[in-house]
């Protein structure tokens, strides 16, 4: 049996047909065209599925359901996309009413990073934990918690939105309105700013790490430790508070590798208070490519 995983972004919405081995059939990529409605980009997502469908030849009898991840917050109680930073436009609209219109299949709907949480345990990095997070830190910086062998979704879908833990508060205000947390101060996005005031020119994250490993830059590479370090702030204060056999990291910047996994392996050893919490493996995302839609894939073929 087949699911649609539906991944919902600010700049794309990744769809495709999963089987119950996770096995990618067909997939497609829409830009997400903030010059019209919701409705009508569903309209289009949905479009986009029946195509993918109809060129696999799956007849919707074999289809078990429907799969959307989206960035938080929303509310998976009332199926509402809520209050995501980069999409304005969607604020308070009813995404899973609107796929009704166009599906009669069941749909399960969760928040992106929750959704990739799972994904890991289905067939990832994850496999053999009942504990762990999954951290994603990309443009911003998220979680998804597995505990006792469950998924942690909260009440309405929001549980591990770590972004907005505070980290430094002497560090400048974020979108949320908080000072220093840590996606403010560790995420791409932030390394990129930050990078870019210290050179006074347009620096992307990925330069910065160049820039840092190369030795090209003391004070970029300086700033890239310190980030590094704030990862392993908030690493542990999650060790610390939910007592995980095992951390995985996802998303761009974890892509940086060893020096990220090192240093935060390290800060770990030496703060987190519980002796056992101090070994907790911190290990690499295994899905990269096609993480999103796998995640809501999931959400229908993994019972959570
Ligand atoms: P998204 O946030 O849309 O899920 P990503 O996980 O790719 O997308 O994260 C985007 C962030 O990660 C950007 O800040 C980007 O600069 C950074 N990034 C992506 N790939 C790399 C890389 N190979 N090395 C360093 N940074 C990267
Ligand atoms: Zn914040």
């Amino acid at each position: 049996s087949y699911a649609v995983g539906i991944d919902i972004g600010g700049t794309k919405t990744a769809i495709g047909l999963v089987d119950s081995d996770g096995q990618v059939l067909s997939k497609s990529s829409l830009p997400t065209d903030h010059t019209v409605s919701p409705a009508e980009m569903v309209d289009r997502i949905a479009s986009a599925v029946k195509q993918l469908t109809a060129g696999t030849g799956t007849p919707e009898s074999d289809l078990q359901g429907i799969g959307i991840g989206a960035p938080g917050p929303l509310n998976t109680k009332l199926g509402q996309i809520v209050k995501p930073p980069n999409m304005s436009g969607w604020w308070g609209f009813p995404v899973v009413e609107s796929f009704k219109r166009h599906f009669s299949l069941p749909i399960s709907f969760e928040n992106d990073a929750t959704a990739a949480a799972l994904a890991e345990k289905w067939l990832g990095a994850a496999r053999a934990a009942d504990d762990f997070v999954f951290i994603t830190i990309s443009t911003g910086i998220g979680a998804g918690i597995y505990s006792h062998g469950k998924l942690l979704t909260g009440a309405t879908g929001n549980a591990g939105d770590v972004g907005h833990f505070v980290i430094d508060p002497a560090a400048g205000t974020c979108v949320c309105g908080q000072q220093g947390c840590w996606e403010y101060i560790a995420s791409g996005t932030a390394i990129a700013r930050q990078a870019s005031q210290l050179l006074g020119r347009s620096v992307s994250t990925k330069e910065a790490f160049d820039l840092a490993f190369s030795g090209a830059d003391a004070r970029i590479e300086q700033l890239v430790n310190q980030v590094f370090r704030y990862i392993g702030i908030g690493c542990v204060t999650l060790i610390n508070t939910l007592d995980p056999e095992l951390l995985v990291i996802g998303g761009g910047v974890s892509q940086i590798g060893a020096p990220l996994f090192d240093t935060v392996t390290d800060y770990v050893k030496q703060y987190a208070l519980n002796p056992s919490g101090r070994n907790t493996p911190i290990v690499p995302a295994a899905l990269q490519q096609d993480a999103g839609l796998i995640g809501a894939a999931a959400l229908v073929h993994v019972t959570y």
